[in-house]
Protein backbone atom coordinates (compact mmCIF):
# COMPACT_ATOMS: atom_id res chain seq x y z
CA UNK A 1 0.00 0.00 0.00
CA UNK A 2 1.28 3.46 -0.65
CA UNK A 3 1.49 5.73 1.60
CA UNK A 4 -0.54 8.33 2.09
CA UNK A 5 0.40 12.31 0.85
CA UNK A 6 1.44 14.74 3.43
CA UNK A 7 0.69 18.61 2.53
CA UNK A 8 3.15 20.77 4.03
CA UNK A 9 0.54 22.16 5.96
CA UNK A 10 -3.17 21.78 6.96
CA UNK A 11 -5.53 24.57 8.58
CA UNK A 12 -6.74 23.76 11.77
CA UNK A 13 -10.66 23.47 12.17
CA UNK A 14 -13.46 23.26 15.36
CA UNK A 15 -15.73 21.41 15.54
CA UNK A 16 -18.58 22.02 13.32
CA UNK A 17 -21.05 22.05 15.53
CA UNK A 18 -19.13 24.94 17.36
CA UNK A 19 -18.75 26.97 14.29
CA UNK A 20 -22.32 26.78 13.78
CA UNK A 21 -23.45 27.33 17.08
CA UNK A 22 -21.13 30.90 16.71
CA UNK A 23 -22.87 32.25 13.74
CA UNK A 24 -26.17 30.84 14.48
CA UNK A 25 -26.28 34.64 15.98
CA UNK A 26 -25.78 35.83 12.57
CA UNK A 27 -29.58 34.94 11.54
CA UNK A 28 -30.62 36.43 14.47
CA UNK A 29 -29.38 39.99 14.17
CA UNK A 30 -28.56 39.93 10.32
CA UNK A 31 -25.82 41.46 10.89
CA UNK A 32 -23.06 40.08 8.50
CA UNK A 33 -19.97 42.30 8.49
CA UNK A 34 -19.61 46.12 9.45
CA UNK A 35 -17.93 45.65 12.91
CA UNK A 36 -20.25 43.47 14.21
CA UNK A 37 -20.67 41.83 17.76
CA UNK A 38 -19.29 38.76 16.92
CA UNK A 39 -15.69 40.80 15.38
CA UNK A 40 -16.16 42.89 18.75
CA UNK A 41 -15.90 39.93 20.56
CA UNK A 42 -13.03 38.62 18.95
CA UNK A 43 -11.14 41.52 19.15
CA UNK A 44 -11.59 41.71 23.29
CA UNK A 45 -10.17 38.08 23.08
CA UNK A 46 -7.19 38.92 20.93
CA UNK A 47 -6.29 41.81 23.22
CA UNK A 48 -5.83 39.44 25.92
CA UNK A 49 -4.33 36.59 24.32
CA UNK A 50 -1.59 38.43 22.27
CA UNK A 51 -1.28 40.77 25.38
CA UNK A 52 -1.42 44.31 23.21
CA UNK A 53 -2.81 47.67 24.21
CA UNK A 54 -4.26 47.51 20.90
CA UNK A 55 -6.13 45.98 17.87
CA UNK A 56 -7.27 45.98 14.62
CA UNK A 57 -9.01 43.64 12.77
CA UNK A 58 -8.77 43.48 9.19
CA UNK A 59 -10.17 41.09 6.63
CA UNK A 60 -6.25 40.27 5.49
CA UNK A 61 -3.01 41.18 6.35
CA UNK A 62 -1.84 42.19 4.00
CA UNK A 63 -4.47 45.23 3.48
CA UNK A 64 -3.54 45.50 7.75
CA UNK A 65 0.19 45.67 6.35
CA UNK A 66 -1.07 48.47 3.49
CA UNK A 67 -3.37 50.60 5.87
CA UNK A 68 -0.86 50.65 8.78
CA UNK A 69 1.79 52.19 6.24
CA UNK A 70 -1.01 54.64 5.35
CA UNK A 71 -1.46 55.60 9.21
CA UNK A 72 2.19 56.83 9.86
CA UNK A 73 2.21 58.37 6.04
CA UNK A 74 5.78 57.03 5.41
CA UNK A 75 7.59 58.30 2.59
CA UNK A 76 10.41 57.49 0.40
CA UNK A 77 12.47 54.53 1.43
CA UNK A 78 12.14 52.14 4.01
CA UNK A 79 14.56 49.39 4.89
CA UNK A 80 13.33 45.79 4.98
CA UNK A 81 14.24 42.12 4.01
CA UNK A 82 13.91 40.06 0.51
CA UNK A 83 13.67 36.54 2.85
CA UNK A 84 9.87 36.68 3.43
CA UNK A 85 6.69 36.25 1.69
CA UNK A 86 5.67 38.54 -1.06
CA UNK A 87 2.39 40.38 0.53
CA UNK A 88 6.06 42.71 2.88
CA UNK A 89 7.84 43.90 -0.68
CA UNK A 90 4.16 44.04 -2.07
CA UNK A 91 2.79 46.43 0.55
CA UNK A 92 5.76 49.15 0.13
CA UNK A 93 5.52 49.30 -3.55
CA UNK A 94 1.74 49.64 -3.73
CA UNK A 95 2.13 52.50 -1.24
CA UNK A 96 4.78 54.35 -3.31
CA UNK A 97 7.44 53.56 -1.20
CA UNK A 98 11.04 52.29 -2.30
CA UNK A 99 11.99 49.21 -0.55
CA UNK A 100 15.69 49.49 0.43
CA UNK A 101 16.95 45.59 1.08
CA UNK A 102 19.27 45.17 4.41
CA UNK A 103 21.25 41.24 4.69
CA UNK A 104 19.50 39.10 7.06
CA UNK A 105 21.40 37.46 10.10
CA UNK A 106 22.52 33.82 9.62
CA UNK A 107 21.85 33.23 13.15
CA UNK A 108 17.80 33.94 12.95
CA UNK A 109 17.01 35.38 9.64
CA UNK A 110 15.63 38.25 10.80
CA UNK A 111 17.45 41.86 9.82
CA UNK A 112 20.71 41.94 10.16
CA UNK A 113 20.97 45.17 12.48
CA UNK A 114 24.66 45.92 12.55
CA UNK A 115 23.85 46.16 8.74
CA UNK A 116 20.82 48.68 9.42
CA UNK A 117 22.65 52.38 9.16
CA UNK A 118 24.49 52.02 6.55
CA UNK A 119 21.57 51.59 4.30
CA UNK A 120 19.59 54.88 5.94
CA UNK A 121 19.50 57.58 4.20
CA UNK A 122 17.67 61.27 4.45
CA UNK A 123 14.96 59.31 2.67
CA UNK A 124 14.43 56.90 4.97
CA UNK A 125 11.28 56.77 6.75
CA UNK A 126 10.90 53.68 8.23
CA UNK A 127 12.09 49.64 8.63
CA UNK A 128 9.89 46.97 8.14
CA UNK A 129 11.25 43.57 9.41
CA UNK A 130 9.47 40.33 9.39
CA UNK A 131 9.72 38.22 12.63
CA UNK A 132 9.99 35.47 10.23
CA UNK A 133 8.91 31.78 11.07
CA UNK A 134 8.19 33.61 14.24
CA UNK A 135 11.59 34.46 15.16
CA UNK A 136 11.51 37.47 16.92
CA UNK A 137 14.14 40.52 15.74
CA UNK A 138 16.55 42.19 17.49
CA UNK A 139 13.91 44.60 18.60
CA UNK A 140 16.11 46.61 21.23
CA UNK A 141 18.61 46.90 18.48
CA UNK A 142 15.83 48.22 16.25
CA UNK A 143 14.13 50.83 18.59
CA UNK A 144 17.51 52.18 19.59
CA UNK A 145 18.09 53.01 15.41
CA UNK A 146 14.79 53.59 14.76
CA UNK A 147 15.22 56.28 17.48
CA UNK A 148 18.69 57.50 16.74
CA UNK A 149 17.36 58.53 13.18
CA UNK A 150 13.75 59.04 13.91
CA UNK A 151 12.15 56.13 11.64
CA UNK A 152 9.05 54.35 12.47
CA UNK A 153 9.04 50.79 12.32
CA UNK A 154 6.13 48.40 11.58
CA UNK A 155 6.88 44.81 12.50
CA UNK A 156 5.65 42.21 9.97
CA UNK A 157 4.38 39.72 12.73
CA UNK A 158 2.23 37.44 10.19
CA UNK A 159 4.56 34.16 11.50
CA UNK A 160 4.03 35.63 15.11
CA UNK A 161 0.97 34.98 16.65
CA UNK A 162 1.32 34.66 20.51
CA UNK A 163 5.00 35.22 20.54
CA UNK A 164 6.21 36.43 23.34
CA UNK A 165 9.46 38.29 24.58
CA UNK A 166 10.30 38.02 28.51
CA UNK A 167 6.41 37.80 28.65
CA UNK A 168 5.58 40.78 26.70
CA UNK A 169 3.41 40.26 23.29
CA UNK A 170 5.61 40.67 20.24
CA UNK A 171 2.97 43.06 19.31
CA UNK A 172 3.99 45.48 21.86
CA UNK A 173 6.82 46.69 20.04
CA UNK A 174 7.58 49.05 16.74
CA UNK A 175 4.65 51.36 16.32
CA UNK A 176 2.68 49.18 14.55
CA UNK A 177 2.83 45.20 14.09
CA UNK A 178 0.54 43.30 11.17
CA UNK A 179 -0.36 39.98 11.93
CA UNK A 180 -2.11 37.47 9.36
CA UNK A 181 -4.86 34.89 10.29
CA UNK A 182 -4.80 33.72 6.82
CA UNK A 183 -5.97 29.48 6.63
CA UNK A 184 -2.13 28.20 6.28
CA UNK A 185 -1.19 30.42 10.05
CA UNK A 186 -1.16 29.17 13.60
CA UNK A 187 -3.79 30.83 14.38
CA UNK A 188 -6.83 31.56 11.54
CA UNK A 189 -10.07 33.37 10.14
CA UNK A 190 -10.39 31.39 7.39
CA UNK A 191 -8.77 34.74 5.85
CA UNK A 192 -7.83 37.61 8.18
CA UNK A 193 -5.47 39.83 10.28
CA UNK A 194 -5.20 42.54 12.13
CA UNK A 195 -2.54 45.31 13.45
CA UNK A 196 -1.57 46.15 17.07
CA UNK A 197 -0.25 49.62 18.38
CA UNK A 198 0.48 51.00 21.80
CA UNK A 199 -0.53 54.37 20.73
CA UNK A 200 -4.34 54.93 20.72
CA UNK A 201 -4.49 57.58 18.56
CA UNK A 202 -4.16 55.27 15.38
CA UNK A 203 -7.59 53.27 16.42
CA UNK A 204 -9.86 55.95 14.70
CA UNK A 205 -7.80 56.78 11.50
CA UNK A 206 -7.49 52.69 10.99
CA UNK A 207 -11.08 52.38 11.36
CA UNK A 208 -11.72 54.90 8.65
CA UNK A 209 -9.32 53.54 6.24
CA UNK A 210 -9.99 50.23 6.16
CA UNK A 211 -14.27 51.44 5.61
CA UNK A 212 -13.53 53.34 2.84
CA UNK A 213 -12.66 56.28 4.75
CA UNK A 214 -16.08 57.30 6.00
CA UNK A 215 -15.72 59.41 9.24
CA UNK A 216 -19.66 60.33 9.48
CA UNK A 217 -23.15 59.26 7.52
CA UNK A 218 -22.53 62.25 5.41
CA UNK A 219 -18.52 62.46 4.80
CA UNK A 220 -15.57 60.73 3.64
CA UNK A 221 -12.40 62.09 4.83
CA UNK A 222 -10.00 60.12 2.98
CA UNK A 223 -9.40 57.80 0.42
CA UNK A 224 -9.76 54.53 2.12
CA UNK A 225 -9.78 50.85 1.03
CA UNK A 226 -12.42 48.28 2.33
CA UNK A 227 -10.54 45.71 4.33
CA UNK A 228 -12.93 44.90 7.24
CA UNK A 229 -13.24 41.62 9.07
CA UNK A 230 -16.99 39.83 8.15
CA UNK A 231 -18.91 38.42 10.89
CA UNK A 232 -18.30 34.59 10.07
CA UNK A 233 -14.15 35.80 10.16
CA UNK A 234 -14.87 36.36 13.50
CA UNK A 235 -16.51 33.26 14.15
CA UNK A 236 -13.88 30.99 12.62
CA UNK A 237 -11.57 33.44 15.17
CA UNK A 238 -13.47 32.84 18.07
CA UNK A 239 -13.88 29.47 18.16
CA UNK A 240 -9.84 28.78 16.94
CA UNK A 241 -8.84 30.58 20.03
CA UNK A 242 -9.87 27.92 22.53
CA UNK A 243 -7.94 25.40 20.56
CA UNK A 244 -4.62 28.04 20.12
CA UNK A 245 -2.94 26.64 22.85
CA UNK A 246 -3.43 23.06 22.18
CA UNK A 247 -2.42 23.34 18.43
CA UNK A 248 1.00 25.52 19.30
CA UNK A 249 1.17 22.37 22.22
CA UNK A 250 0.36 19.60 18.97
CA UNK A 251 3.15 21.64 17.19
CA UNK A 252 5.85 21.81 20.10
CA UNK A 253 5.47 17.99 19.75
CA UNK A 254 5.92 17.63 16.38
CA UNK A 255 9.12 20.15 16.48
CA UNK A 256 11.14 18.30 18.83
CA UNK A 257 10.73 14.94 16.90
CA UNK A 258 11.72 16.51 14.05
CA UNK A 259 14.91 18.09 15.98
CA UNK A 260 15.68 14.29 17.66
CA UNK A 261 15.88 12.73 14.20
CA UNK A 262 17.88 15.18 12.57
CA UNK A 263 19.92 16.46 15.35
CA UNK A 264 23.79 16.45 14.72
CA UNK A 265 23.21 15.38 10.70
CA UNK A 266 26.36 17.10 9.16
CA UNK A 267 25.46 19.84 6.57
CA UNK A 268 21.99 19.66 7.82
CA UNK A 269 21.05 22.35 10.43
CA UNK A 270 17.80 24.56 12.14
CA UNK A 271 17.17 27.47 13.94
CA UNK A 272 17.97 26.88 17.86
CA UNK A 273 15.11 28.45 20.27
CA UNK A 274 15.55 32.23 20.88
CA UNK A 275 16.56 33.00 24.67
CA UNK A 276 13.67 34.77 26.63
CA UNK A 277 11.09 34.03 23.71
CA UNK A 278 8.01 31.99 24.02
CA UNK A 279 7.33 30.72 20.67
CA UNK A 280 4.54 29.48 18.68
CA UNK A 281 6.11 26.37 16.56
CA UNK A 282 4.95 28.51 13.59
CA UNK A 283 7.39 26.21 11.03
CA UNK A 284 10.37 24.59 10.80
CA UNK A 285 12.77 25.30 8.60
CA UNK A 286 15.78 23.45 7.77
CA UNK A 287 19.04 24.49 6.00
CA UNK A 288 20.95 21.74 3.48
CA UNK A 289 24.53 23.08 3.03
CA UNK A 290 25.08 20.43 0.09
CA UNK A 291 28.78 20.39 0.62
CA UNK A 292 28.38 18.57 3.77
CA UNK A 293 25.34 17.28 3.40
CA UNK A 294 25.88 15.82 0.03
CA UNK A 295 22.15 16.39 -1.23
CA UNK A 296 21.14 20.05 -2.80
CA UNK A 297 17.85 21.46 -1.04
CA UNK A 298 16.19 20.44 -4.48
CA UNK A 299 17.65 17.00 -4.42
CA UNK A 300 15.83 16.54 -1.25
CA UNK A 301 12.23 18.47 -2.11
CA UNK A 302 12.89 15.69 -5.19
CA UNK A 303 12.99 13.04 -3.05
CA UNK A 304 10.54 14.20 -1.05
CA UNK A 305 7.75 14.65 -3.91
CA UNK A 306 8.68 10.90 -5.25
CA UNK A 307 7.33 9.93 -1.50
CA UNK A 308 4.28 12.59 -2.24
CA UNK A 309 5.39 14.54 0.94
CA UNK A 310 5.45 18.35 -0.09
CA UNK A 311 8.19 21.09 1.23
CA UNK A 312 8.48 23.96 0.44
CA UNK A 313 11.54 25.95 -0.38
CA UNK A 314 10.25 29.40 1.69
CA UNK A 315 11.59 31.81 0.98
CA UNK A 316 12.54 30.95 -2.43
CA UNK A 317 13.27 33.15 -4.11
CA UNK A 318 14.37 36.25 -2.78
CA UNK A 319 11.19 38.86 -2.98
CA UNK A 320 13.80 41.21 -4.46
CA UNK A 321 14.52 38.27 -7.23
CA UNK A 322 10.57 38.43 -8.35
CA UNK A 323 10.17 38.71 -12.03
CA UNK A 324 7.54 41.85 -11.14
CA UNK A 325 10.77 43.58 -9.80
CA UNK A 326 13.42 42.45 -12.84
CA UNK A 327 16.38 45.14 -13.12
CA UNK A 328 15.23 46.85 -9.61
CA UNK A 329 17.24 45.00 -7.34
CA UNK A 330 20.57 42.96 -6.83
CA UNK A 331 20.51 39.83 -4.83
CA UNK A 332 24.22 40.22 -4.56
CA UNK A 333 23.40 43.23 -2.15
CA UNK A 334 21.91 40.47 0.73
CA UNK A 335 24.19 37.36 0.19
CA UNK A 336 23.38 35.78 3.24
CA UNK A 337 19.42 36.01 2.47
CA UNK A 338 20.17 34.45 -1.26
CA UNK A 339 22.75 31.71 0.63
CA UNK A 340 19.39 30.79 3.02
CA UNK A 341 17.50 31.15 0.34
CA UNK A 342 19.11 28.90 -1.64
CA UNK A 343 19.12 26.00 0.87
CA UNK A 344 16.25 26.47 3.07
CA UNK A 345 13.16 24.02 2.91
CA UNK A 346 10.49 24.11 5.50
CA UNK A 347 8.99 20.72 6.10
CA UNK A 348 5.60 20.12 6.80
CA UNK A 349 3.79 21.09 10.14
CA UNK A 350 0.44 21.04 11.03
CA UNK A 351 -1.56 20.57 14.42
CA UNK A 352 -2.64 17.10 12.74
CA UNK A 353 0.72 15.57 11.64
CA UNK A 354 0.95 12.07 13.06
CA UNK A 355 4.71 11.38 14.77
CA UNK A 356 4.80 8.40 12.21
CA UNK A 357 4.79 10.69 9.50
CA UNK A 358 7.81 12.92 11.39
CA UNK A 359 9.67 9.72 11.44
CA UNK A 360 8.97 8.66 7.89
CA UNK A 361 9.43 12.25 6.25
CA UNK A 362 13.09 12.31 8.01
CA UNK A 363 14.20 9.20 6.82
CA UNK A 364 13.46 10.23 2.84
CA UNK A 365 15.35 13.19 3.92
CA UNK A 366 18.19 11.33 5.47
CA UNK A 367 18.45 8.41 2.75
CA UNK A 368 21.47 8.20 0.96
C1 LIG B 1 0.86 35.38 5.29
C2 LIG B 1 1.83 36.50 5.25
C3 LIG B 1 1.44 37.82 4.94
C4 LIG B 1 0.10 38.19 4.38
O1 LIG B 1 -0.97 37.86 5.14
P1 LIG B 1 -2.40 37.55 4.47
O2 LIG B 1 -3.28 37.44 5.67
O3 LIG B 1 -2.28 36.27 3.71
O4 LIG B 1 -2.76 38.71 3.62
C5 LIG B 1 2.39 38.83 5.07
N1 LIG B 1 3.65 38.57 5.43
C6 LIG B 1 4.07 37.32 5.70
C7 LIG B 1 5.49 37.11 6.13
C8 LIG B 1 3.18 36.24 5.59
O5 LIG B 1 3.62 35.00 5.81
Amino acid sequence: MKPRSIPVTSPSLPPLEEYIAEIKSIWDTGLLTNMGPLHQKLTGLLVDYLNVKNISLFTNGHLALECAIETLQLTGEVITTPFTFASTTHALIRQGLTPVFCDISPMDFTLDTSKMEALITEKTSAIVPVHVYGQVCNVEKIDQIAKKYGLKVIYDAAHAFGVKINGQGIGRFGDISMFSFHATKVFHTIEGGALTFSDSSYEERLSRLKNFGISSPEDVTEVGTNAKMNEFQAAMGICNIRYIDHQIALRKKIVDCYREYLDGIRGLSYLSPQKGVTTNYAYFPVLFDEKEFGKTRNEVVEALKKEDILARKYFYPLTSRFSCYEGRYQEEATPVAKYIGDRILTLPLFGALNLNDVKRICQVILER
